[in-house]
């Protein structure tokens, strides 16, 4: 078992060989072997990350980040893969992302407009039952529409839980993330594990426990 998140120094980070617990990750494979996991391309892609990371550390937000790793790995065709729920915030992605000269094409998340029905769901399992058809989010469209149209970089906005599984399973070209849904916390999921140990604490450890009892 891998314990990585419960290994109090971290001495990985500071390249202390040293200091590493036993059952680190870190023995399974040597410098040689870890980069041999890499294709050329993805050694590229990982070193223009690090660029980006070491030049611009803290100075420039995520959106201006996937802009300047698009414009280091020569991406000039980006997708916006979004959820019909985040169409505002799609419309002033794409905006943005025109106006720094980027080709865009842009799917929603309800392409296809399939009725859920034809997976089994019931009109009362809809999210909104008063509706006659509630139609599927349809992230494999998505992926196959946004490669089909030369897109270079797709970029996730906003996917539910399992729909941006299904898109990453699907999309055969490399992809990033703007932004995760959480309906509850305005797409901030972080906020849940920053008041963990607070005013979430019963709610957030107790949660699978709860759910048997129902
Ligand atoms: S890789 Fe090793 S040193 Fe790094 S966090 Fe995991 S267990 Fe700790």
């Amino acid at each position: 078992m891998y314990t990585c998140a419960d290994c109090a120094g971290k001495p990985c980070r500071n390249h202390d060989l040293e200091q590493l617990p036993g059952n680190c990750p870190t023995a399974e494979h040597c410098e040689e072997e870890n980069l041999a996991l890499y294709s050329e391309e993805e050694k590229r892609m990982a070193y223009l990350s690090a660029r980006v990371e070491g030049d611009l550390y803290c100075r420039i937000t995520r959106v201006e980040e996937i802009m300047e790793y698009a414009l280091r790995m020569g991406y000039t065709h980006l997708g916006v893969a979004f959820c019909v729920g985040l169409s505002e915030e799609a419309k002033t992605f794409v905006r943005i992302l025109r106006a720094n000269h980027f080709t865009v094409d842009s799917v929603c998340c309800k392409n296809g407009s399939v009725p859920k029905s034809l997976l089994g769901i019931t009109r009362e399992q809809q999210a909104y039952p008063e509706r006659e058809t509630e139609p599927m989010c349809n992230p494999a469209a998505q992926a196959e529409l946004l490669e089909k149209a030369g897109c270079q970089l797709p970029v996730i906005l906003g996917l539910c839980v399992g729909h941006d599984t299904l898109f990453i399973r699907h999309c055969s070209i490399p992809c990033t993330v703007l932004a995760v849904k959480d309906r509850v916390l305005a797409h901030n999921p972080m906020g849940a594990l920053y008041m963990a140990d607070s005013y979430m604490k019963d709610r957030l450890f107790t949660y699978v426990d709860r759910r048997r009892e129902k």
